[in-house]
């Protein structure tokens, strides 16, 4: 048992202001001889301060009896004592009581001791101020004032009154088997009264589990007796039906003693912004899937346009029978390489190739074989004209066109003359059964300074003209100005 005794400096400590009060008035009436008169003193402050006050004298064979006990300490203490004797106590108290009445009166001075109730569920600690008298008749009496520490209580109630939360302590009482059967509220603030519906109603010393309705919930009743047996907090979260509206509360248990501390914690705003973020976030993920698949069928969409685009922009690009470039995207396309390299002295070659006596295949062999043999001619320009930088072109009928690029005369000769050879070489095919023998004639003209296609191209189709006047199957190289010019 935790307690303080003092006999000095006893007005500075006293928590209640009654303390310093009471030893002015004894000290009043304190006779020369140093002895307080019961009956002037009592009759001074019986009327006043009576139901924070006791009385006891002493009894024959050593013991206390209470002549008065004062109704607030009752309260506090839930026993009423009068006419009790202090060795109806429990014994650690009442060895406690006794020895400090007797010091008291054996030294005749007051004495204040301070004292950890073991027994009283509501107080903590207890304050009390001993003052010794003596009877008309030489008796010796005792009077007592005796109070919870009044600081700390207020304090207490303070923090329950003003908490957010409802704060309840439950005392645990158990069977004969020692397992938990009950929950008596012992202490309980406004707010938890609030937070079960009913503000005005005081809960203390009730069951907690009639009057508390979420502990009414088995499965929440059990996980409050495993937080008892176990001595284990725990989290709860719960809802109350009330009045057609949902409360959601969050109950931290922690155990307190024989029993529990229950704090709730009213996060009805929290769960129901929570619900609605959480659907928010189902629908927005639905949309978003939505969205996805709308735009994975919008690109494939786009794809299978551009593809078709690619495929259109080919095929007009595209001559049908050879699959060479047709006149007009061979004409852009060399516009274009002859605009990129300006009017520096680049190096762009242009070769003009027409079949010789074309006119005879198609007479010999039919009209079929002579396309054939376009498109065997044209697969040979392929052949020897893969590189990038070059374009191949058909011009219509059985004429083409070479431009090359990054090559000089001697470059361009050389590539016309493999044109030659290769012609030379073989014979083209027809079908399976027929392959035939074609010459060439070819104009070449290399780029001069700034030209443009179109002279470039006139100087080339004189020299093809050329070559076809000098008798066909050869090359000739344009003149450095075109005839015209000349
Ligand atoms: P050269 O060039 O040696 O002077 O004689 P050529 O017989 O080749 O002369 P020309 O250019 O006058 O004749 C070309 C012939 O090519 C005329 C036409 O019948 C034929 N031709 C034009 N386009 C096609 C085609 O797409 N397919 C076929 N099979 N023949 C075509
Ligand atoms: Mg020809
Ligand atoms: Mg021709």
């Amino acid at each position: 048992m935790y307690y303080e005794v003092h006999s000095e400096n006893i007005a500075a400590r006293g928590h209640a202001p009654l303390v310093a009060e009471l030893l002015a008035r004894f000290a009043r009436h304190a006779g020369e001889d140093g002895f307080v008169s019961h009956e002037t003193f009592t009759a001074d402050v019986l009327s006043a301060f009576g139901e924070d006050l006791m009385v006891l004298e002493p009894t024959a064979d050593g013991d206390y009896l209470w002549t008065h006990y004062g109704r607030e300490i009752a309260r506090y203490a839930c026993v009423d004592r009068l006419g009790q004797k202090v060795s109806e106590m429990l014994p650690d108290m009442a060895r406690f009581t006794a020895d400090c009445l007797g010091r008291a009166l054996a030294e005749n001075r007051p004495l204040y001791t301070v004292r950890r109730s073991d027994d009283t569920p509501r107080v903590g600690l207890w304050e009390r101020l001993i003052l010794p008298t003596t009877a008309r008749d030489g008796r010796r009496r005792i009077v007592v004032f005796s109070r919870p520490m009044q600081f700390r209580e207020d304090l207490l109630d303070a923090v329950l009154d003003t908490s957010p939360c409802g704060i309840v302590v439950l005392r645990a009482l158990r069977n004969a088997e020692g397992s938990v059967e009950q929950a008596v509220i012992v202490t309980v603030n406004r707010r938890t009264a609030e937070l079960c519906g009913q503000p005005d109603v005081d809960l203390h010393d009730a069951d907690g589990r009639t009057s508390l309705p979420f502990l009414a919930d088995p499965a929440i009743w059990r996980r409050c007796r495993h937080a008892i047996e176990l001595r284990r907090s725990d989290t709860i979260e719960t809802s109350l039906l009330r009045e057609g509206s949902t409360t959601w509360l969050r109950i931290a248990v922690a155990p307190l003693g024989e029993g529990l501390l229950l704090t709730l914690t009213d996060i009805t705003d929290l769960t129901i912004a929570n619900q609605t973020l959480q659907l928010r976030a189902a629908t927005l993920a639905l949309e978003i899937g939505r969205e996805r698949a709308t735009r994975r069928a919008l690109s494939e969409e786009i794809g299978q346009r551009e593809e078709r685009e690619r495929e259109l922009r080919r095929l007009a690009e595209t001559d049908p029978l050879t699959a060479l470039l047709n006149r007009r995207s061979f004409m852009e396309k060399a516009n274009a390489a002859i605009a990129a390299a300006g009017t520096e002295a680049s190096e762009i070659a242009l070769v003009i190739v027409d079949l010789d006596h074309f006119k005879l295949v198609n007479d010999s062999h039919g009209h079929a074989a002579g396309d054939a043999v376009i498109r065997a001619f044209a697969d040979l320009l392929l052949g020897l004209f893969r590189n990038e930088c070059n374009l191949v072109g058909r011009f219509g009928g059985e004429e083409f066109a070479i431009l090359l690029q990054d090559c000089d005369l001697s470059g361009a000769t050389a590539d016309a003359r493999n044109i030659q050879e290769a012609l030379a070489a073989r014979a083209l095919p027809v079908s399976e059964t027929l392959a035939l023998k074609v010459t060439a004639s070819l104009g070449i003209a290399t780029r001069l300074p700034g030209e443009e296609l179109s002279t470039l191209m006139a100087r080339a189709d004189q020299a093809l003209y050329r070559a076809k006047n000098e008798g066909r199957n050869r090359m000739a190289i344009a003149a450095p100005r075109s005839a015209a010019a000349a």
